[in-house]
Parts: C-alpha cells; sequence; structure tokens
C-alpha cells in the first residue's frame, strides 16, 4: 500500500513535468527535483550524479571521471570497490546479517582486539555512527564523575570544549560543538559545556575546576580547518585530568584509523587519552561508530546503561576487520606518511609561487590549505571539481581541505598540484587584470 502511494507520487510529479525520466533513467535534473520535494532541505549538493566508484575514482551518469580526494568526507580510506572490503561483505552478508546485541556473534571480539591493540585502549562500545560514538563518550565522563563523586570525590558535570570544534549532530554532540549555526536552533541543548580557545593553554588552565568531568578536543580539527593541538595544549590538558580525575575525551573519528600516519593522531603527541572515539573509514564504508576507553573509565558503565540495536553487527564488524587487516597488509600507514609528506611539501611549494595560499597545515593524508579569501577559496573547490575533475572540498570558509582515500600515489598529487597550480595561476592573472582596470577606470 505505501509502495503504491510512493509510486503514485512519482507518476504525479511526472505529469506536472518535474520529473522527465521514469525512475529506471532519473537523471541529475530528474534527481534533484525530486529531492528537492521529498526530502528535508539538510544538504546543498553538488549538481553530480554518482554511479560508480573505482579505486581512487569514482564516475558520474554522464561518464565523467573524478580523481577522489576527498573520500565521501573521511569514510572511503581504502576507495572504491576494494576486493578486501567486497570479499568480507559478501560472505557476511550470505551468512549473517543480524543478531542484535542480546546474543554473540565473533565479530565483535575480534574487532575489540584490533581496535584496543591500535588505540592502546581496554574496551570498546560499538555503535553506527561518529556522533553516536562521541554522545558514548559525553556520557561515559558524566556517568565516570557520577562514579567518582559516591566514592566521596569532589568533581563536577562540566565539559570543556573547543573553540572551532566539530563533534557531530545529536544534541550532546552539538553542544560541544562550537558552531553557533549549527547549536543555536536547537537550544536549549546539554547544559554545562564551556569553550576555550583551542591551544590556549592559559584559557584552559583558567577554565579548569574540579567542576569539570571531560576535557574533549580533536587532536587535529577536521571541520575546524585542519588545526593541529599544540604538545603544550595536549600536555596541560592530560595533566589538568589527572590532576582531578576528569576523563580526557580525544575525538578521532575524522583522524584515527590511520589517515594521519598513525591510527590515532594523538599517538603523534605520546600522550593517551582516557576515551576515544572512531567512525568514519572504521568499516570501509559501511555506518560504524566506536568509542575507546580505559578499564578505570569503563568501571562506570554497568549492563543496561546505555546501547543500540545495530551497533556492533556481523555486518560491519566483518568489514572492519577487513579493513585493518589490509591497512596492515598493504603497509598504507607508511604510505599515508610518505604520500602525505610529499603532498604537503608540493603544495608548499605552490604556497611559494602565490601568495593567495597563507598557510598549509595537515598530517599525513588530512591536509587544509589556507586561502586568502573565501571567495577564491569557494572558486578554486569548485573548479577543481568542475572543471579538472579532482574531488575535494572546502571547510571553514577558507580552507581547501582534502582526505583522499589512503590509496593515492605521488602521481595523483602531482596531477593535483598541476591542477591547483594552474587555477591559480588563472585568478592571479584575472585579479591583476582587475587591478589594472581599476587604475585605470
Ligand atoms: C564527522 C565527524 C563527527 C560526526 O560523525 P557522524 O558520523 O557524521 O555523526 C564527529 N567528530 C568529528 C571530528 C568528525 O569529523
Amino acid at each position: 500500500m505505501k509502495l503504491d502511494n510512493g509510486r503514485m507520487k512519482l507518476d504525479n510529479m511526472k505529469q506536472d513535468g518535474t520529473i522527465t525520466g521514469g525512475a529506471a533513467d532519473m537523471n541529475l535534473v530528474a534527481t534533484q527535483a525530486a529531492e528537492q520535494k521529498l526530502l528535508l532541505q539538510t544538504y546543498d549538493r553538488h549538481p553530480i550524479l554518482l554511479t560508480r566508484g573505482e579505486g581512487v575514482h569514482l564516475f558520474d551518469d554522464a561518464g565523467n571521471e573524478y580523481l577522489d580526494l576527498l573520500s565521501g568526507i573521511g569514510v572511503s580510506a581504502l576507495g572504491y570497490g576494494h576486493p578486501a572490503i567486497t570479499k568480507a561483505m559478501m560472505a557476511q552478508a550470505a551468512t549473517l546479517l543480524h543478531t542484535s546485541n542480546l546474543f554473540y556473534h565473533d565479530g565483535t571480539a575480534t574487532l575489540a582486539v584490533k581496535l584496543t591493540e591500535l588505540t592502546g585502549m581496554d574496551r570498546v562500545f560499538f555503535c553506527n555512527s561518529g556522533t553516536e560514538a562521541w554522545e558514548a563518550a559525553l556520557k561515559l565522563a558524566r556517568a565516570h564523575a557520577g562514579m567518582l563523586r559516591a566514592e566521596g570525590k569532589t568533581i563536577g558535570t562540566r565539559f570543556i570544549a573547543m573553540e572551532h570544534s566539530f563533534h557531530g549532530r545529536t544534541m550532546g554532540s552539538v553542544a560541544t560543538t562550537h558552531k553557533l549555526k549549527y547549536r543555536e536552533p536547537f537550544a536549549p541543548l546539554m547544559p554545562d559545556v564551556v569553550f576555550v580557545p583551542f591551544n590556549d593553554v592559559a584559557a584552559l588552565r583558567a577554565a579548569f575546576t574540579n567542576e569539570v568531568c571531560g576535557i574533549a578536543l580533536e587532536c587535529l580539527q577536521g571541520e575546524g580547518g585542519i588545526h593541529p593541538v599544540s604538545q603544550e595544549f595536549l600536555a596541560a590538558a592530560r595533566e589538568l585530568c589527572d590532576s582531578t580525575g576528569a576523563l580526557l575525551l580525544c575525538d578521532e573519528i575524522q583522524s584515527g584509523m590511520g589517515r594521519t600516519g598513525k591510527w590515532c593522531s594523538y599517538q603523534h603527541y605520546g600522550i593517551q587519552p582516557d576515551v576515544t572515539t572512531l567512525a568514519k573509514p572504521l568499516a570501509g564504508g559501511l555506518p560504524m561508530g566506536a568509542l575507546l576507553c580505559t578499564e578505570a573509565a569503563a568501571r562506570a558503565i554497568t549492563p543496561g546503561m546505555h546501547g543500540t540495536t545495530f551497533g556492533g553487527g556481523p555486518l560491519v564488524c566483518a568489514v572492519a576487520i577487513a579493513v585493518i587487516d589490509e591497512i596492515n597488509r598493504a603497509n598504507l600507514l607508511a604510505h599515508v606518511s610518505e604520500v602525505g609528506s610529499y603532498f604537503v611539501e608540493q603544495l608548499r611549494g605552490l604556497a611559494q609561487e602565490h601568495d593567495s595560499i597563507l598557510e598549509v597545515r595537515g598530517m599525513g593524508f588530512m591536509i587544509g590549505v589556507e586561502i586568502r579569501t573565501a571567495e577564491l577559496a569557494k572558486e578554486l573547490a569548485d573548479r577543481m571539481m568542475f572543471e579538472r575533475h579532482i574531488i575535494l572540498n572546502r571547510t571553514s570558509e577558507t580552507v581547501l581541505r582534502f582526505l583522499p582515500p589512503f590509496l593515492i600515489t605521488k602521481a595523483h598529487v602531482d596531477e593535483t598540484i598541476a591542477a591547483l597550480g594552474s587555477l591559480l595561476q588563472e585568478a592571479s592573472a584575472a585579479q591583476t587584470v582587475l587591478a589594472g582596470e581599476q587604475v585605470h577606470g
């Protein structure tokens, strides 16, 4: 019945002239028209209809090939159609898809062994997305402080979060996310969050009291514009948490799973948090998140306190195991470090030639290029995509962000540098003409 109604809706639109093709040949324009009418308008999509992926390339319905340097925002770390992922997915899909968390299956423990080893943590909670993992981290910090209070310690419920942070879109996650646009329309949010300027040690120390149950940060801020934490700031956060029993929460949803050349970005600093979160590339493109924590933090959680219907199901576990095994087998952490450094070097070379590049930041395959103006950053990102067919994106208005699949080579970097270099050349030539016209006009 429901299906029939859906069918009718589409047929009606066809008569309206808003949809030109049938369901089988819905092209870009038809899809746009249908989505415009039917979907909650949460995204301003690029006018490209993707149909297929292969390796580090994506293809649209017109047959155009794109070099993908964004990986679906850091998700498709092994690119598209990777045989290790396809094989694990097919085998598990044919065997057992879902068990619920009321029963055992053999994927969760196997994956937990691997994840605890590679993060240096003791325990895992599996869920289905980044924001869910972060939500679990916040709940754990509150529950942990509650446990300490019950044991007679003085510790409050407040979180210290960072300016320009991003932790997701559910109520707790947005409450610890800095951007007002993401928070304000949904107020009142989870209370008791204060923001401090990222890397401002004095401000962190000033904000920290025994009211605080957790300090929340990304060691390499992603949406905030690819800004790394300083060694001093992370060390101060660790020391402050240790002084009261508050938890240090490091969000590795974008930076984790090898993207920076180590499994977690905090490993570059030699500082271990109490809690970390993984998601984006964890299950090779399938939705999966994980919270990892120390034994001491995990004591706060007992059966029934937290849960999820789908979390840690057999399919995503099987694929995540395959992803980790493949990253190890192909020695991809070393590859990401090597090609990532090369990429940054080449971009810094471009910055020497073009003063419209203010700074190049990043680690491994998480790279940001700060452009002088938001207009130019937008123009460059659009022209890279639509004219050069190289996909990247813009974050924090002025930053070109690269989150390529772990499989790109130096040749792909060279191709990208040549394309970006020629666009920068054109942009500065246009700027010179414009300036000349202003002088002479
Ligand atoms: C993407 C992201 C999230 C949110 O993940 P979702 O899967 O979109 O909920 C949280 N934190 C960071 C650092 C992210 O990059």
